[in-house]
């Protein structure tokens, strides 16, 4: 086999597909009029932006006037968080629930939060990275203004069980937000089944245009304005719609959508060659998250007594776009917290490699990371002092 690109990074972003780019392109071209213009030549972008709006509500189980367009899934994230925190504040309630390994555009909204006086509670995720919706109902209390729990992880694309912890919030008369960025696209999804009340999604995440997502808010739910200005997204959202970017997330969602079974069964199922490949031609490394209840396009392994940012160059070199478990973006080493919510060791977390798949992936990619990851492992583990230290006295302890 030759040296190819393989782009195992598809929880980053996904590469846009050709038909999506088709349908975007008039928007971007000749039906540059304005949405919100009275006139016959705005018309065809407004009836755009209300097809969009319908498909994502036939795709994801909704209420058209329940789709709201923003420029991602950070923005969904923030708003939903933001807005609901502060509507529950004016009723006393200053409780919020989420767990330990939420996405950063959660973690440091609830830290935002924490300093206009919110109190958070993080929910554990246990070895198998699933939260248990026990755990949500102890921790419910009669100030708690919104849980938030994503449906499913970015880095070891664990599955969590959102609607039932939702028929515990419902229950409770508790707003339930979930971050289903990595999900929408990937496995079903049904909002009205799902008993959310708050819903964020990324149409970069399903090989739609980056720049543009939505936030589901069911009907009832009283969210505040995020942006002030025209009567754009319901007067919720002022700016001049994003048209071709609305337009590329409806037509990368219907593909999806369309067949995502059939994917999710392909996909999974070179998922579990790879992971298997992988753990069986390497010694001392296991499989993060649990082994079935995740998404079919992710393997997340951690390989012991090696950095995850050198297994990354070297897999760079090889044609093979990779992700660690490394905050290495904000400048710092540690671990991420996702990998350390579960409870691995320091030593372990940094050895670790997050390969994620997408409909694109095929056979011939499994062969080749099977045959060029195995040698890189013992390459640097021949250069790693920890390598020897673990064979000699076994892991380090925290
Ligand atoms: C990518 C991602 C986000 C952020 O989405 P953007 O559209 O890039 O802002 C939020 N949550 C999760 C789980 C993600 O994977």
């Amino acid at each position: 086999m030759e040296n190819r690109f393989v782009y195992a990074d598809n929880a980053a972003t996904t590469r846009l597909l050709p038909a999506v780019l088709e349908a975007m392109t008039p928007y971007l071209t000749e039906e540059y009029g304005n949405p919100s213009s009275l006139y016959g030549f705005g018309q065809t972008a407004r009836q755009a932006v209300d097809d969009a709006r319908s498909t994502v509500a036939e795709c994801l189980r909704c209420r058209p006037e329940e789709v709201f367009f923003t420029s991602g899934g950070s923005e969904a994230d923030n708003w939903a968080l933001k807005m609901a925190a502060e509507a529950a504040a004016r009723k006393g309630k200053k409780h919020l629930i989420s767990t330990a390994f939420e996405h950063h555009a959660v973690l440091h909204t609830l830290e935002h939060l924490k300093k206009q006086g919110f109190e958070v509670t993080l929910l554990p995720v246990y070895e198998n990275g699933i939260v248990r919706p026990e755990d949500v109902k102890a921790a419910l209390r009669p100030d708690t203004a919104l849980v938030s729990v994503m449906l499913a992880n970015n880095e070891i694309g664990t599955v969590q069980p959102v609607a039932e912890i939702g028929a515990l919030c419902r229950e409770a008369g508790v707003l339930l937000h979930t971050d289903a960025v990595q999900a929408v696209g990937h496995i079903p999804v049904d909002f009205a089944g799902m008993n959310a009340d708050l819903l964020s999604l990324s149409a970069h995440k399903f090989h739609g245009p980056k720049g543009v997502g939505a936030l589901l808010v069911r009907r009832g739910v009283r969210l505040a304005n995020l942006i002030d200005g025209g009567a754009q997204e319901n007067g919720r959202r002022a700016g001049t719609e994003n048209t071709a970017g609305i337009v590329g997330l409806a037509a990368a969602l219907r593909l999806a959508c369309g067949s995502l079974e059939e994917n999710g069964k392909r996909t999974a199922a070179l998922r579990d060659r790879l992971s298997r490949g992988l753990l069986s031609s390497v010694e001392r490394c296991r499989l993060n998250g649990d082994p079935v209840r995740r998404l079919p396009g992710n393997v997340n392994i951690s390989f012991e007594g090696i950095e995850g940012e050198s297994l990354l160059l070297m897999l760079d070199f090889r044609g093979i776009c990779a992700s660690s478990g490394s905050a290495c973006t904000s400048g710092s080493l540690d671990p991420s917290h996702v990998l350390l919510s579960i409870g691995l060791p320091h030593a372990v977390a940094h050895g670790s490699l997050r390969l994620t798949l997408s409909e694109e992936t095929d056979e011939d990619d499994i062969e080749y990371m099977l045959r060029e990851i195995p040698p890189v492992v013992r390459r640097l583990r021949e250069m790693s002092p920890l390598w020897e230290q673990i064979l000699r006295d076994g892991l380090p302890q925290d």
